[in-house]
């Protein structure tokens, strides 16, 4: 996922880019809940273009997981599409204290900084991928669910509620009058 920053001009210019084989692996290494979930390549489709010395990127990362319903444990799979923005200045003599960003910004041409939208730049070819990577862990969802009203397992019978209905429900809301009704029953 390189961008050779001498052929950006001042209008922007698209690109797109299907995630290696590497790229994956290392993705899946850093996120383990990644690993054997991704149902279909990650791709992402940008338009860059230099705004004076610096590399303005924008664009949107987009995939889908296979993953288990938190609520009802059902296979599923969960759409990708994560929007993304990325400005970077020229690093010029700067050199990051983190050895790690110092590192990046060597091997890659591109260190972040410690907001996801604002990084320096060295060098003509800036490698996106570890900065793609983290947009990718943006998203991720949260909770995986089937659906937003995936009604669950019922705690009480183990019935999928989606599917079947269960009076356990029902039973439990009797319950406080039950409660109520044995009461008064013995105030009698
Ligand atoms: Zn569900
Ligand atoms: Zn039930």
């Amino acid at each position: 996922m390189k961008l050779y920053v001498d052929r950006l001009k001042d209008s922007p210019t698209g690109c797109e880019f299907e995630a290696s084989d590497a790229w994956r692996s290392e993705a899946e290494e850093l996120i383990p809940e990644l690993r054997g979930s991704l149902a279909e390549p990650i791709r992402v489709a940008l338009h860059a273009h230099r705004m004076g010395q610096d590399v303005y990127i924008e664009g949107v990362l987009t995939g889908a997981l296979d993953l288990e319903c938190s609520r009802c444990l059902v296979r599923y799979r969960e759409p990708l599409r994560e929007p993304f923005r990325l400005v970077l200045e020229p690093a010029g003599t700067r050199v990051p204290a983190e050895p790690e960003a110092a590192r990046a910004l060597a091997r890659h041409g591109i260190c972040l900084g410690d907001e996801l939208e604002m990084g320096w730049f060295q060098g003509y070819e800036i490698d996106l991928g570890d900065f793609i990577r983290e947009v990718l862990t943006l998203a991720l969802p949260v909770q995986p669910l089937c659906r937003e009203d995936c009604r669950g397992l019922c705690p009480h019978c183990g019935v999928d509620r989606n599917t079947s209905p269960c009076d356990c429900d029902e039973q439990r809301a009797k319950s406080p009058f039950a409660k109520l009704e044995a009461l008064k029953g013995r105030d009698r």
